[in-house]
C-alpha cells in the first residue's frame, strides 16, 4: 500500500503530495498521521490519499517511519486543501490549525492503574485472613467503590494484595475532562418558548440552510440554539456551537452543559493539552456530539454535522491572526455546505455581510418584555474632566441605591503615552513605531503591539529632565479614580481587560461581579460581551469615538456594535439607562446606536459600501511585506504589485505601515469583484516570489477578508 501525504512543513515551496510505503496496512487511511523522512529530516505528515501503486520508481520509494495515534476525519483533510486555496496558504499550514493539540508529538490518552477486588478479596474480611490495618482499610474502600485509581489507595500496598490474589490491578484509560463551568443562575430546565422563539424555530425547520438570527440583547437567542441543537441531536446528527471567547461567556457554555450533559465537549486554549486531546477524541469517537468552543471549534472532528451556530457573529475574534488568517465564520459556512448542515449566525448587531447574504430571522423583543435601556449621548467637547458631570451623578446614584454599573473604556493601562514636559520627547517602543503605555501598578511602560516592557523611566533620555507628563486615561486609571470616588462599604470596583490574564481569572472576575450585591465593572470592550447580569442599571461608554478614529472602513460598524452591546448589559431585570460620552455627538453610528436602530445602521452601511466597493460587494485582500530592511520590504511589495493583475480588480499601494517588532512594513490592498480569481492571483504571485533570492528575508503575509 502507498500513502500519498502532505508533509507538515512551514515551507511554501513544498507543494503537492508525496508517496511513501506503509509499514502496516491495517488502519491507515485518509487523515492518518505518519512520521516520515523528508529531505533528510523526520517530519509528521497527513495521509491525503491511499493507493495501491505509485509512479515513484521502486528504489526511491521509502517506507514511512511510523504511524501516529491521532487520525483526522477525511473531510477535515479536504477542508485543509480548501483553506489553503481560500487563504493563499499551503495545506500543511492549514493543517497546523486543524490538527488536535499534541497530535504531532503523538499525544495519547492517559493510562492509569485501577484496582478492584477479586472474589477471594471480597471474602477476605469475613474469612479472618491475615491483614494489616492498612490492608483491611483498603479492602473496605474497594468493597464500597471499585474500581478505584490504584494511586489513590496506595499502589505498593495493592500490589502486595494482588500477589495474594485478593486484588486485581489493570490499566485503564483516564479521561481528562475540563473543569465544569459552574455558573450560578443556570438551570437545566427548558423554559416555555416565547411566540417569537417559536416562529424562529419553525422557520429554521423549514426550507433554507443559512440563517441570520437577528435578535436584540436578551431576546433569547441562546434558547433558540439549544432547541435547534436538541432537534438535530434527536435526528442522530451532531452540532458545533462557536462562541467568541469562553472566558468571557462562561454562561453560554454552562447552559449547553446543563441541558445536554456529557455529550457536550469543550475545547479552548485555557485547557491543558491532555484535556483538549481527550475532548477531541471523545468527539472523534462519537461519544460527544456537541462541540462548544471559540473559533478553532469549527474544526471539531464530528461526523454528519447537522447544525453549526456562530454566536455573537459580529465579534472580530472569529478571525485568526496567525497563518492561515482564516475566518471561522467563512470556514463554518464551508463546513455546513459540505455536511448539508443548518448554519445559524446570531447577533444583536449583525454584520452588513450577514444581513446581505443570509436569510434574516428576528427576535425583536427582550424575553422579559422589558424595553431596551434609554441611551443619552453626552458631548465631551470643551470638558476637561474624563467623566461628564451627568456620568458622575449617575454613578453616585448607583452607589446610593446599592446598584451596579458597567463602564467601558476601550484602552487599557494608566495613560496612553508619556512625554517629557520640557522637550516634548515621547517615549516610544524600541521595536515598533508606537508610544509606550504606562501601567502604574507594575511601575512599567509597555508596548501593546509587541509586548515590550520596561521600568517607568525616571528621566528623559534626550534632555535629562525629570518632569514627565502623562496623557489620556486608560482602564487602570479609571478603576483607580472610581475606587477613590465610590469604593468601600461593600461597593466593589472591578476591572476587566487584557491585563486580567488567564481565562479562568476573567471568568472568576465576572462571577465575582455577578455575585456582588453592588459595584462597578470597569473595562475594555470585554465588558460589553454577552454577559447576562440581571441587576446592572447603568452602562457608561467613555470616549465612544475612540474606535472611530481608526482609519478603517469597519470603524463605524465597530463603534455601533460596541455601544449597542454595552447597552445590552444594562436593564436586564429592571430599569436601565446608558450614557455615552463622545467628542463626536453627531456621528451617525453613535446616534443610531443610541436609538437601538440596527436596521437603519446596516441599511446605511450597505449603501455606503456598495458605493465605495467594499465588502460584501467586493473582496478585500491585504498583503503585507515586512523586513528589518525597509528597502527590501518595499521592493518586494512593488514586485508583488507588478505580478498581481486580476481582471476587474484594483491594487492599491505599496503603502507604508508603522513598523512592528523591529520590522518595516509595506502593504498592498487588492479590491476585487471576483473573489476566487483575485485570491488565486495573489496566491500565485506570492508563490512565485517565495523562492526568489532577492526577496529572501522579507516576510510576506496574505490576509483575505482582513478585519
Ligand atoms: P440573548 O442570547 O438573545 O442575549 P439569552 O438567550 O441569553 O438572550 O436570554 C436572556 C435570558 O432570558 C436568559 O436568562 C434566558 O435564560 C432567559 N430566557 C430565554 N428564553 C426564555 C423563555 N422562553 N422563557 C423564559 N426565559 C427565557
Ligand atoms: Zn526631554
Ligand atoms: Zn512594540
Amino acid at each position: 500500500m502507498i500513502a500519498r501525504v502532505l508533509p507538515l512543513t512551514r515551507t511554501r515551496a513544498v507543494r503537492g503530495l508525496w508517496d511513501y510505503r506503509l509499514p502496516e496496512a491495517d488502519g491507515v487511511g485518509v487523515g492518518s498521521l505518519l512520521r516520515v523522512s523528508f529531505n533528510g529530516r523526520s517530519l509528521v505528515a497527513v495521509v491525503a490519499e491511499v493507493a495501491s501503486r505509485s509512479d515513484v520508481p521502486e528504489d526511491r520509494l521509502v517506507m514511512a517511519e511510523s504511524v501516529l495515534p491521532a487520525r483526522l476525519p477525511a473531510d477535515l483533510v479536504e477542508l485543509a486543501v480548501w483553506m489553503a486555496r481560500e487563504y493563499c496558504t499551503t495545506p500543511a499550514r492549514a493543517l497546523s490549525v486543524i490538527l488536535p493539540v499534541g497530535a504531532e508529538r503523538g499525544l495519547r490518552e492517559k493510562q492509569v492503574l485501577v484496582a478492584s477486588l477479586t472474589p477471594s478479596g471480597r471474602a477476605a474480611l469475613d474469612d479472618g485472613a491475615q491483614l494489616t490495618d492498612g490492608q483491611r482499610a483498603a479492602i473496605r474502600r474497594l468493597a464500597e467503590t471499585s474500581p478505584l485509581r490504584a494511586a489513590d489507595v496506595g499502589t505498593e500496598l495493592l500490589r502486595r494484595l494482588e500477589r495474594r490474589g485478593l486484588v486485581c490491578i489493570e490499566a485503564a484509560t483516564a479521561l481528562r475532562r475540563p473543569s465544569r463551568h459552574s455558573v450560578s443562575s443556570v438551570s437545566a430546565v427548558a423554559p416555555a418558548l416565547t411566540a417569537d422563539q417559536e416562529a424562529v424555530l419553525t422557520a429554521l425547520a423549514g426550507h433554507g440552510e443559512r440563517f441570520l438570527l437577528h435578535g436584540v440583547t436578551g431576546s433569547g437567542k441562546t434558547e433558540v440554539y439549544l432547541r435547534a441543537a436538541e432537534a438535530v441531536l434527536e435526528a442522530g446528527r451532531t452540532v458545533i456551537i462557536l462562541v467568541p471567547e469562553i472566558g468571557l461567556t462562561p454562561q453560554a457554555l454552562a447552559r449547553f452543559e446543563a441541558r445536554f450533559g456529557d455529550v457536550v465537549a469543550v475545547m479552548h486554549s485555557g485547557m491543558s493539552d491532555g484535556a483538549r486531546h481527550d475532548e477531541w477524541q471523545r468527539l472523534a469517537r462519537g461519544e460527544a456530539r456537541v462541540c462548544v468552543g471559540p473559533r478553532s471549534a469549527v474544526f471539531a472532528p464530528l461526523e454528519d454535522i447537522g447544525l453549526i451556530v456562530v454566536d455573537e457573529e459580529h465579534e472580530s475574534s472569529y478571525k485568526h491572526e496567525g497563518d492561515p488568517r482564516y475566518d471561522a465564520r467563512w470556514v463554518a459556512e464551508q463546513r455546513a455546505r459540505v455536511h448539508g448542515a443548518l448554519l445559524v449566525v446570531g447577533s444583536a448587531t449583525p454584520r452588513p455581510e450577514s444581513v446581505h447574504g443570509l436569510t434574516e430571522l428576528r427576535l425583536p423583543r427582550r424575553v422579559d418584555g422589558r424595553r431596551l435601556p434609554a441611551v443619552s449621548v453626552l458631548d465631551m467637547r470643551g470638558l476637561h474632566h474624563p467623566l461628564h458631570p451627568e456620568v458622575r451623578l449617575a454613578l453616585a446614584d448607583v452607589r446610593r441605591a446599592n446598584g451596579k454599573a458597567v463602564v467601558l473604556l476601550n484602552r487599557r493601562g494608566w495613560s496612553n503615552f508619556l512625554s517629557c514636559a520640557d522637550c516634548g520627547h515621547v517615549f516610544m517602543c524600541p521595536n515598533c513605531e508606537v508610544s509606550l503605555v504606562l501601567h502604574r501598578r507594575e511601575a512599567a511602560v509597555a508596548c501593546h503591539h509587541c509586548g515590550h516592557r520596561q521600568r517607568v523611566p525616571s528621566r528623559c533620555p534626550s534632555c535629562g529632565s525629570v518632569s514627565l507628563a502623562r496623557h489620556g486615561a486608560g482602564t487602570e486609571r479609571l478603576e483607580h479614580e472610581l475606587s477613590q470616588a465610590l469604593g468601600g462599604d461593600g461597593f466593589q470596583v472591578l476591572r476587566l481587560d487584557a491585563d486580567s490574564v488567564g481565562l479562568d481569572a476573567r471568568a472568576r472576575l465576572l462571577e465575582r461581579f455577578a455575585a456582588a450585591p453592588a459595584g462597578v465593572l470597569v473595562g475594555t470592550q470585554m465588558v460589553a460581551k454577552g454577559h447576562d447580569f440581571a441587576d446592572v442599571s447603568l452602562g457608561v461608554v467613555i470616549d465612544a469615538d475612540q474606535t472611530l478614529r481608526f482609519p478603517d472602513f469597519r470603524a463605524e460598524e465597530r463603534t455601533f456594535s460596541l455601544i449597542t452591546q454595552l447597552a445590552g448589559r444594562a436593564g436586564r431585570g429592571g430599569e436601565g439607562r446608558v450614557l455615552v460620552q463622545t467628542m463626536a455627538p453627531e456621528a451617525r453610528c453613535i446616534l443610531l446606536a443610541a436609538r437601538h436602530d440596527s436596521d437603519s445602521f446596516v441599511a446605511g452601511e450597505l449603501s455606503r459600501r456598495q458605493a465605495l466597493g467594499y465588502p460584501p460587494f467586493a473582496t478585500l485582500i491585504r498583503i503585507i511585506c515586512a523586513s528589518p530592511d525597509a528597502a527590501a520590504a518595499l521592493e518586494c511589495a512593488a514586485a508583488l504589485r507588478g505580478l498581481i493583475d486580476p481582471p476587474g480588480a484594483a491594487v492599491l499601494g505599496p503603502a507604508p505601515l508603522f513598523a512592528l517588532r523591529g520590522r518595516s512594513r509595506f502593504q498592498l490592498v487588492v479590491k476585487a469583484g471576483e473573489r476566487a480569481a483575485a485570491v488565486a492571483a495573489c496566491g500565485s504571485a506570492v508563490d512565485s516570489l517565495a523562492g526568489v533570492r532577492a526577496h529572501r528575508g522579507v516576510a510576506v503575509s496574505v490576509d483575505v477578508d482582513p478585519q
